[in-house]
């Protein structure tokens, strides 16, 4: 399960921080000597204004905890209020007494229990009006994290002092609660809340979400409180949580689509890259990928290396996971396969079909990227992974979109081709490619038919402002009937024009009109969703193969031109 196997992707993949530590931005270097003397009056400045990655200081891994209302230090790295006694503008002089008051506390207690010169050089000098001994810049910041330095050694990196930071916000033995924890099945102190957070996923708070969280009353009902509902121990809690922030935080292995995260990996490296894929398909990749099978380069030991997805998206403080895939590589290939052959259609002036990656088919359904709704990229992803087919909801969206927009875009073809091909077991790779002539289907039919009208308008009046695909592509792809007799007889007109005018063209469109009439002896008076995507796949059909005749027939034009010029002896032209 989920859990598991991303504190597996920690314990095998990762170089894992130490406990409870994190990277944060350091902004302030003290610098002290052996004796807690100050080496600098001036704490080193790790911000470049001009970089906005060190905006706030450079990023070190320092000690990190879920810090609340309550006044928690975070030991050696921590703000001017706690660490110092200097509190900002706005500050109330009583609660930073009792922040810094806490935060020598905490290190007393770490100078103490560790032993080490270090840190007891630390707390030396900040018994010793570590204010008065220090001069501030103007512009210091109160807000930013402060550190030491003692002898060139950063304190929060002595291993000691990790040891002290992990053993305190350890869960005491005696008061928490002993309970299987489901991720490593061990009876063992189990927490109350996690500590870490997981960052980066959409719809959740910006400090981070819990992974498992149960603040809703709802999750409380069963007598279970906050992660007691699926008891982790700390040791499990941290792995999986920086698990999770590792594979959100990486390029390579999350998509962050329509307020969801997608975040994959394989329990192996094996060099499987999903990510580009998904986001940025290759043709040359594809096309390596489709024929991986008869090549079988590959070896079985990446066909059966494990592969995780999953879905998360944010409500308020709780991740909530929508979808787990649990498989392994050469399943998901396989499927990618299919994925890849099923959108093939031909491009809009008939070239080579182009692989589409995630968003430009979520993108097709709405009008604009942010109308997309969550479950549309989450269902093609699934589907792409799984092969499961896609709901009938995909294609209404995408035939309405039709409607709206009176046309047929490349993607929202192979949107509409996915769907159908996904609900189809058993149906070959090439289907409904390429212009289909042999589908007497009254519906894909009446699609080629407005093509083929609409080809003509625009041969007989060339540049014409609104054609009829602009004005009647809604009413001609749901109610056929009521339209195309007027269409006929609008193209009557046209047809007499051009056989006067340009009788090659008059007989070549002529030809073509009866060859998509041929046995489509009345016009359907309405047309279910899926003849209404039937319709726009032969309407797209028609139009890219129209098109790339056209494009053929003025290539062979040019070419015949140019063998019909005389040339120089030297073969180039006069
Ligand atoms: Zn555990």
């Amino acid at each position: 399960m989920l859990l598991q196997r991303l504190k597996e992707y920690a314990d095998w993949r990762m170089e894992l921080p130490p406990v409870l530590y994190n990277e944060a931005p350091v902004r302030y270097i003290i610098e002290l000597d052996g004796n807690g003397r100050l080496l600098s009056p001036r704490p080193t400045d790790t911000a470049d204004p001009s970089n906005p990655k060190t905006k706030r200081g450079q990023r070190r891994l320092v000690p990190q905890i879920q810090r609340t209302a309550d006044i928690k230090p975070l030991l050696l790295a921590d703000k001017a209020d706690y660490t110092l006694g200097l509190g900002g503008e706005g500050a109330k002089p009583e609660r930073v007494k009792q922040c810094h008051a806490a935060y020598l506390d905490l290190l007393s207690r770490c100078a103490e229990q560790t032993q080490a010169p270090e840190v007891a050089a630390v707390l030396r000098f900040l018994q010793e009006t570590p204010a008065e001994q220090l001069e501030l810049t103007d512009d210091f910041n109160y807000g930013e994290l402060i550190t030491f330095r003692v002898h060139d050694r950063f304190v929060v990196d002595l291993p000691a002092v990790q040891s002290f930071w992990a053993a305190l916000n350890a869960p005491a033995d005696d008061v928490a609660t002993v309970m299987q924890c489901i991720v490593c099945g061990r009876q063992r102190p189990v927490l109350d809340r996690l500590q870490g957070k997981i960052k980066g996923v959409p719809g959740g708070q910006t400090s981070g979400t819990a992974i498992i969280s149960a603040n809703a009353e709802a999750f409380e009902s069963y007598g279970l409180e906050a992660s007691l509902i699926a008891p982790t121990c700390a040791d499990c809690g941290e792995h999986f949580t920086k698990a999770a922030n590792h594979l959100l935080s990486d390029q390579s292995s999350r998509i962050i689509l329509g307020g969801s995260a997608f975040i994959f990996w394989t329990r192996d490296d094996v060099g499987f890259d999903l990510l580009t894929f998904m986001n940025d398909p290759q043709p040359e990749a594809v096309r390596a990928l489709l024929e991986s099978p008869r090549s079988g380069k590959q070896s079985a030991e990446v066909d059966d290396t494990a592969f995780y997805a999953t879905t998360l998206s944010g409500s308020g403080a709780r991740v909530v996971v929508r979808d787990w895939i649990d498989t392994t590589v050469g399943v998901v290939q396989t499927n990618l396969r299919w994925w890849f052959a099923w959108q093939r259609i031909v491009g809009q002036s008939g070239e080579e079909p182009k692989p589409l990656g995630l968003f430009p088919l979520a993108v097709a359904t709405v009008r604009e990227a942010k109308d997309i709704v969550p479950t549309t990229p989450r269902t093609l992803l699934r589907t792409a992974l799984t092969g499961a087919p896609l709901p009938w909801g995909l294609l209404f969206q995408a035939v309405r979109r039709n409607r709206a927009e009176q046309k047929v875009t490349p993607q929202r073809a192979a949107l509409i081709k996915l769907v159908f091909a996904s609900r189809q077991s058993g149906q070959q790779e090439d289907c409904m490619v390429h212009l289909d002539p042999a589908n007497d289907n009254p519906a894909y039919r009446c699609g080629r038919l407005l093509a083929v009208l609409e080809d003509i308008q625009r041969v007989a009046i060339p540049g014409a402002k609104a054609t009829i695909v602009d004005r009647f592509f809604g009413t001609a792809s749901s109610a056929p009937a009521s339209v195309f007799g007027r269409l006929m007889r609008g193209a009557q007109p046209h047809l007499s024009k051009l056989e006067r005018d340009n009788p090659n063209a008059y007989y070549a469109l002529q030809r073509r009109l009866e060859e998509v009439t041929t046995g489509l002896n009345s016009f359907p008076r309405t047309l279910t969703l899926e003849e209404q995507g039937l319709f726009s796949l032969g309407y797209y059909h028609q139009r890219a193969h129209q098109r790339a005749e056209a494009i053929a027939a003025s290539a062979r034009k040019k070419a015949a031109a140019a063998e019909a010029a005389p040339t120089n002896d030297d073969g180039s032209a006069q």
